[in-house]
């Protein structure tokens, strides 16, 4: 199939083909034709698989057909909206609007926390077709009268399992109330939990349903690797890496804000230019740092998983999980961030003995086992035991799961930009019944949890979240 197929006004067309792009991702293939019918759709999908063209160009299809919509002041109102959960994606996706709109005379805006509302308040009073935005501020603005919905026709709900992981779900609530009944409404998410399903049942009428295989499944094109290495030698085990295989443009992730920053620091110190994009930075920091990353200026980039989420890098050489997640999920998002549309690239796991059972759930999840790696030098001490992680106020490990206590810890949690830890973050039972530490050898068999290599992972919906359509509303 062909781009030309679809159905698409040509001045999309033509701005797609500047981009070099001939043939639809699956999701594009079956999310346009849906989208222009004007029915609602849900939509599996995540970052890396071409989703945002998918929502984005059969969305500027209609409202180019139709006129601009005035408020009552005689401006230019808004006829979509498009949420995100983060301040970068939101970012990505008004770029992605306005690269594939350019021969349209349509018009966009970004709406975002972190920086100041009064130019925002200024672009608002021009008048804009669409907008992309972040709950928090969209809600902020709402609340000051600087923003009116009611004319919206098209509701984009965009990473929707980010957005309830993140703790949006009232903010979601809200904005949904400010929306007028009758809309088209798209609804993504890479996965399907039961809340998911909840939201979806409340926001989608009759929807398409749309599911596109699972970046685990595409894996192929992603070299990965497993370092066992002893616990506090990551760091020096990751400058080796990155000098001895002069890697450029490597995306490093931490679970926490902390580690992240410390990481940096010990990165610079040892002469790799590196900085970090985590919630606590101001947008302007994470903006610039962003923009050195892309342009190779700067040589590493540490995240946490809720700041990278969104990050559209192409072609992105080098992934490391300096630490891996709890969250298997998230293994899977983190290294979606290299070997995209068909490049290829190089994901490592630096993991010492406390990370054996989050590695076990991610082969669990992947079905497949991870090749493991010693790197003479950094393997890990034959004295070394399994310790717990404490992650915020949970510890994870010895003895299975933990709440409370855990003295402080300075990162989880916390507000818009904290990824709560406890709730609905780590799935029942993962860290629980096998929580027992390793075999004391350090080592454990290369299959433990997975198929091993040859393994099928027969696409859709793997593991937990493979998803129910919702009934819908009858
Ligand atoms: P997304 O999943 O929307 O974040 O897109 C992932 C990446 O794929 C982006 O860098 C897009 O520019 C790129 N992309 C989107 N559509 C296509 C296509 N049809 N062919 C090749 N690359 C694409």
């Amino acid at each position: 199939m062909n781009f030309t197929d679809l159905g698409l006004a040509e001045p999309l067309l033509r701005a797609v083909r500047d981009q070099g792009y001939d043939i639809p991702t699956p999701i594009q293939a079956q999310a346009i034709p849906a989208v222009l019918k004007g029915g609602d759709l849900m939509a599996g999908a995540q970052t890396g698989t071409g989703k945002t063209a998918g929502f984005t160009l059969p969305m500027l299809h209609r409202l180019a057909a139709q006129p601009p919509k005035r408020d009552a002041r005689g401006r230019i109102a808004i006829r979509a909206l498009i949420l995100t959960p983060t301040r970068e994606l939101a970012a990505q996706v008004e770029e992605s609007v306005r690269t594939y709109g350019k021969y349209l005379p349509i018009t966009s805006m970004v709406m975002f926390g972190g920086v100041g509302m009064q130019p925002q308040i200024d672009r608002l009073r021009k008048g804009v077709d669409i907008l992309v935005a972040t709950p928090g501020r969209l809600l902020d603005h709402h609340q000051q009268g600087t923003l009116d919905l009611k004319h919206v026709e098209i509701f984009v709900l965009d990473e929707a399992d980010r957005m309830l992981d993140m703790g949006f779900i009232h903010d979601i609530k809200k904005v949904l109330a400010m929306l007028p009944e009758k809309k088209q409404s798209l609804l993504f998410s890479a996965t399907f939990s039961d809340e998911i399903k909840a939201l979806a049942d409340r926001l989608l009428n009759e929807p398409a349903l749309i599911e596109v295989a699972r970046r685990n499944a595409t894996a192929d094109t992603i070299a990965q690797k497993v370092h066992p290495v002893g616990r506090e030698r990551k760091k020096e085990l990751l400058s080796h890496l990155i000098k001895s295989g002069d890697w450029h443009q490597v995306l490093v992730f931490t679970r926490m804000k902390h580690g992240a920053n410390r990481l940096t620091d010990y990165l610079n110190d040892v002469g790799i230019s590196a900085m970090a994009i985590h919630g606590n930075k101001s947008q302007g920091a994470r903006t610039k740092a962003l923009a050195d990353f892309k342009s190779g200026d700067l040589q590493v980039l540490v995240a946490t998983d809720i700041a990278a989420r969104g990050i559209d890098i192409d072609q992105l050489p080098h992934v490391v999980n300096f630490e891996l997640p709890n969250i298997p999920e998230d293994y899977v998002h983190r290294i979606g961030r290299t070997g995209r549309a068909g490049a290829t690239g190089e994901a490592v796991s630096l993991v010492c003995l406390d990370e054996e059972i989050f590695l076990r759930d991610i082969e669990k999840l992947i079905k497949r086992a991870i090749p493991r790696e010693t790197i003479s030098g950094f393997e890990p001490p034959a004295s070394e035991r399994a310790e717990p992680i404490v992650l915020g106020r949970m510890t994870i490990g010895i003895g299975g799961t933990r709440r409370g206590g855990g003295g402080g810890g300075g990162g989880g949690g916390g507000g818009r930009g904290g990824r709560p830890q406890g709730a609905g973050g780590r799935p029942s039972g993962a860290a629980g019944s096998g929580g027992r530490s390793p075999s004391s050898s350090g080592q454990r068999p290369a299959s433990a949890g997975g198929r091993g290599p040859g393994g099928s992972s027969s696409g859709g919906g793997a593991g937990r979240g493979g998803y129910r359509p919702p009934s819908g509303k009858r």
